[in-house]
């Protein structure tokens, strides 16, 4: 009745199939097109009429900025030549490894780096400090891409644009951006942002970690939790209270080398996904940093890291849109080469039914987020629409990853298709930054007050 010849025949068009096309680790061969980075820096350089300002208040040549969201094809040349050379990056250089790089548990430091040689581990840090200086609609679009390819190197590339480079730009003294950007521009070093503890994680104003000032050096004592890319991180931003009477307005951020004595990692979690990207825990044992390491005020804390995720959350929906996306395109491909019942089961209306939802969730789920990062690099406020994006985002990364494995059948269950991996992938974009109820309370506290007023 079932026709198993074509699992064994089966050949996914974009997939990690890596018993078939997985090469050995270190023969990875590097073949990202030169000639993609030269033509986008020589784009964005060479743009002539200065008539508006981007997100860093800087002037920006007018065709860097979309006009209109409606489709990849609305946006600037820019943008589109960002997508294509991210999804052939992805193509040659992160769907062959992603299986081995989930089952291994291995961190990506190779790709990394050549993510960070083509600009997108500094993409929306202004060129004035070395970046690429794209807006965050190129940040959403270069997400999705590369999240595309391999989520657990979106997750790095995320935290350390907008919670590390993002956030020091934005908060940082000039003195702090010459410590604590170079280096930390071309992927080969990553920073990680150490906000969740052991008894706080959407109540994030509740942090028991403690900051206290002893002469010309802050003593940090407490636990982080869940930390992204801890155990490869150089330096981690770090919120710790320096006043517990004052609760969340006694919160401050400071720029933590990991290598500060006194501060030990915990375990690296054994997760569900993500598995290129160590979780740990962050120990602080009168842990010693410098007095300036301090960013902002006493008690800025909260409110920097309340509007970096604010940012953040616009990655993370490109990430989310990236595992949708591969989770669409996977089960397109397999339901036109899969037959039952005498023709393929793309022909099958209750398959196309699957496909019509995917499609029309992806899709809105993409303007959403287009539209955050717009309102975003247009200055108009965007945290109700970062957290929509987000929501909408990672529960159709669900979605489409659920919908995906069941067009797949059997095959969708087991380790030589990628559809299992995205199910699993799919699952921590709707929880970190904020878990879904968090987005929704605050979609519905800004919508409250729009409609109260
Ligand atoms: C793989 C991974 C990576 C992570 N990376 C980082 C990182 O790099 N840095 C960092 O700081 N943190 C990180 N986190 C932590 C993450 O942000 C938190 O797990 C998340 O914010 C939820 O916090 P919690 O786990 O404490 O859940 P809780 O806050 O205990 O929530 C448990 C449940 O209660 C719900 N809930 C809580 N409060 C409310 C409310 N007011 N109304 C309705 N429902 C509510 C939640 O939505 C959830 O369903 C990471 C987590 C994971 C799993």
């Amino acid at each position: 009745m079932f026709d198993l010849s074509l699992q064994r025949e089966y050949k996914p068009r974009n997939t990690a199939l890596d018993k078939v096309y997985l090469p050995e680790w270190d023969e990875i061969c590097v073949t990202v097109p030169k000639r993609f980075e030269r033509t986008l820096v020589e784009k964005i350089q060479n743009t002539p009429e200065v008539t508006q300002f981007n997100q860093h208040g800087d002037k920006v040549q007018n065709d860097k900025l979309s006009k209109s969201i409606a489709s990849l094809d609305a946006l600037p040349e820019t943008h589109q030549m960002l997508q294509k050379t991210c999804r052939d990056f992805a193509d040659s250089e992160l769907v062959p490894v992603a299986a081995k790089i989930d089952r291994e548990h291995c961190y990506p430091a190779e790709q990394i780096a050549r993510a960070g040689d083509l600009g997108l581990m500094a993409i929306t840090l202004s060129e004035r400090y070395g970046g690429t200086g794209l807006d965050y609609m190129a940040y959403a679009i270069a997400m999705e891409e590369v999240s595309r390819g391999c989520p657990s190197i979106a997750v790095t590339m995320s935290i350390h644009n907008s919670l590390y480079l993002g956030l020091l730009e934005k908060y940082g003294s000039e003195e702090q951006k010459e410590r604590f950007l170079p280096g930390f521009l071309d992927g080969r070093r990553i920073a990680c942002f150490a906000l969740s503890e052991p008894g706080n994680g959407s109540d994030a104003g509740a942090a028991s970690t403690t900051a206290t000032l002893k002469g010309d050096r802050w003593v940090l004592n407490g636990t982080k939790c869940w930390i992204s890319g801890g155990y490869e991180a150089t330096n981690g931003i770090v919120f710790a209270t320096t006043d517990k009477s004052l609760k969340h307005k006694g919160i401050s951020a400071f720029v933590v080398p990991m290598d500060s004595k006194g501060l030990s990692r915990g375990k690296n979690e054994d997760k569900l996904g993500l598995n290129g990207s160590s979780t740990c825990q962050l120990i602080f044992e009168d842990c010693e940093i410098p007095k300036d390491n301090l960013i902002g005020q006493p008690g800025y804390g909260f409110k920097i890291a309340m509007q970096s995720l604010d940012a953040g959350r616009i990655g993370v929906a490109g990430q989310a849109l990236g595992i949708a996306q591969a989770s669409l395109e996977c089960a397109v491909d397999y339901a036109n080469k899969r037959t039952a019942f005498g023709k393929p089961i793309s022909k099958l209306q209750m398959i196309q039914s699957k496909i019509a939802d995917m499609s029309v969730r992806l899709e809105s789920a993409r303007l959403l987020t287009w539209r955050a990062a717009w309102l975003k690099d247009n200055k108009h406020p965007f945290t109700k629409e970062a957290a929509q994006a987000k929501l909408a985002a990672s529960e159709t990364a669900t979605f489409c990853a659920h919908q995906c494995m069941q067009v797949l059948g059997g095959m969708g269950y087991v380790t030589d298709m990628p559809a299992e991996r995205y199910y699993r992938e799919a699952r921590i974009t709707e929880i970190y930054e904020g878990t879904s109820e968090i987005q929704r309370l605050v979609i519905a506290g800004q919508v409250i007050k729009e409609l109260s007023t």
